[in-house]
């Protein structure tokens, strides 16, 4: 989903993007420090940790390694990693962190439990190129995703808040936040109303989104006699040309009178538009967000 040779090969801007990145998961950056041979920086880094004791400043050294530009083989090894405890020890840090764009090998997998299981260091934590996808896509990452990966930043859309929080749309019979399940498939879920008709109008009498197939039961067998319903797919509502043309065409409707919706049909319809622009909205810039105030709550 993202591709990580967007960042260039000579490890700089990989370093710059593990600061950025642990930053913004909230790492207090204290410096960057020459690793030796391969000209490369290790990062130190600390979080504040509370215990029965007070605050605690635990201290990490971060091992950054960008090889997905490589062409085989390209994951992390032990001799890529050599002399942790040195390392890790010359700074007084207590954990280990490795900020790879690849995987660890096994083998240097098991040496860092190791290290942890014979209580060498305190703790360790691998950030390999799965699981900073997976923060990348998530809320609140999108800025980051832009400024280093401006290609995948494209393929991926990701969500971008319109309130102060987040808001799912989550599937009426499994639960599941479609919006996030279009990460992995675009297409998998519809908006669909409930209506029936008198001679010259459609009576929208209920919306729902769901997932397509089993989950939308409703418009599968369940639909009451007289009633019908219109769908969409979610997929293409997102689409920004789509969405617009959507919104003015249900616009549109109501005012020539072919569609009269029961208040609770419309007000759920306009919950499922504000969730929806989390995917087709760009995201707000600091100083829009000032603007706007922080806490903006839609009247609907
Ligand atoms: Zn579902």
């Amino acid at each position: 989903m993202i591709d990580f040779k967007e960042i260039d090969k000579s490890g700089e801007e990989w370093e710059l993007f593990c600061r950025d990145f642990l930053n913004h998961l909230g790492y207090y950056i204290e410096s960057s420090v020459d690793r030796g041979p391969d000209g490369g920086k290790d990062l130190i880094v600390s979080e504040q940790l509370k215990g029965n004791l007070g605050n605690y400043r635990f201290k990490w050294l971060v091992s950054c390694k960008h090889f997905a530009n490589r062409a085989s083989s390209n994951s992390v090894k032990e001799v890529d990693e050599p002399n942790i405890l040195e390392r890790i020890e010359s700074f007084n840090c207590d954990g280990f962190i490795g900020f790879y764009s690849t995987l660890a090998s096994s083998g240097l997998n098991t040496r860092i439990t190791q290290l942890k299981e014979n209580k060498k260091i305190k703790d360790v934590r691998i950030f390999d190129y799965k699981l900073i996808e997976n923060y990348l896509i998530r809320i609140g990452y999108s800025d980051l995703l832009m400024r280093y990966f401006p290609e995948s930043y494209k393929q991926v859309k990701p969500l971008h808040l319109v309130t102060d929080e987040y808001i799912p749309l989550n599937c009426k019979t499994c639960g599941k936040d479609i919006l996030q399940e279009m990460f992995k498939d675009q297409y998998h879920a519809n908006f669909v109303q409930i209506f029936n008709y008198d001679e010259k109008n459609e009576h929208i009498k209920d919306v729902y989104w769901s997932c397509k197939g089993e989950c939308d039961n409703i418009r599968n067998n369940n639909l009451p006699k007289g009633y019908y319903t219109n769908w969409y797919n979610i997929g293409d509502l997102i689409i920004p040309t789509k969405y617009i043309e959507w919104i003015l065409g249900t616009m549109n409707k109501i005012e020539s009178g072919k569609n009269i919706y029961d208040k609770s049909a419309l007000a759920r319809q306009k919950e499922f538009i504000i969730a929806i622009s989390q995917k087709v909205m760009r995201e707000m810039t600091q100083e829009e967000i000032d603007r706007i105030g922080k806490l903006v709550v839609f009247d609907y």
